[in-house]
């Protein structure tokens, strides 16, 4: 089944298919090569009734800065709902969202179609998010210009969890968060090492060199669950 994402932006452009593009390159552009995820960029202004074809106002209540308004956004995202059967969801990506995590990457991954929605100057007319009623998903306490580099990262994020994006089949299992202890907890991932064996000085951890597969599974295991509890404690809270 190929995963569909439908970006909803005023800068169709950053999402071209071709290389230096992001998603142009590497395990994406693979990716939507073998046919396991499509995108399609919408530009909002082509629905602005307007005469200017506007799609942002300035605030009521006066102050700086512009706010999204609501009739383009909404139209968008009705019509570009209607071009294909497969349902959506809704995903406005936004400084004041549920954090990115994860557990919903993954369960992102196994939706059919999504429909990205980003925001621009203040962000968007409070009112079409009411109606739209998205999952509200923010990359972190920071703010970014717009919402196209976050709905790109989402996306990257997601794609790599789509059976057979990776080359190695369960290699993004051993990625940080991904990776399970015993009991189920969400680890870090281990520390990495390739040639050369000496570099600068520095040797390699000898476990690695063994040809031992289950000592250097349990030291990774271990490594791993070290790291978590060292730098990332909060993972391993119930
Ligand atoms: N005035 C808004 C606020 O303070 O909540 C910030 C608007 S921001 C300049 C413009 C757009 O960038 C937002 O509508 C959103 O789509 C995107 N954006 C900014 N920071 C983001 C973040 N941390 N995560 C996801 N999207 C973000």
């Amino acid at each position: 089944m190929t995963l569909r994402f439908d970006i909803l932006t005023t800068f169709p452009e950053m999402f071209g298919l071709e290389a230096p593009a992001a998603l142009g390159l590497s395990i994406p552009a693979r990716a939507r090569a073998a046919g396991l995820v499509e995108w399609h960029a919408t530009n909002i202004r082509d629905f602005a009734e307007n005469k200017h074809s506007k799609t942002d106002d300035r605030p009521f209540g006066g102050g700086p800065g512009m706010v999204m308004m609501c009739q383009p956004l909404w139209d968008a995202v009705r019509a570009v709902e209607a071009s294909d059967p497969r349902p959506t969801t809704r995903i406005l990506l936004t400084p004041q969202g549920a954090p990115l995590k994860q557990p919903l990457v993954e369960e992102l991954a196994t939706r059919p179609r999504l429909l990205l929605i980003a925001g621009h100057y203040e962000g968007l007319d409070e009112r079409v998010i009411e109606k739209l009623d998205p999952i509200e998903v923010s990359l972190g306490d920071y703010v970014l210009s717009g919402g196209e580099l976050a709905a790109m990262v989402l996306m990257d994020a997601i794609i790599r969890k789509l059976p057979g994006a990776l080359g190695h089949e369960d290699s993004s299992e051993e990625d940080s968060f991904s990776a399970r202890g015993p009991g189920g907890e969400r680890l870090l991932d281990c520390p990495h090492y390739t040639k050369p064996r000496e570099w600068m000085g520095m040797g390699v951890p000898e476990v690695l060199l063994s040809g031992d597969h289950g000592k250097i599974a349990r030291w990774r295991l271990e490594q791993m669950r070290e790291r978590t509890r060292a730098r990332r404690p909060d993972l391993l809270e119930p």
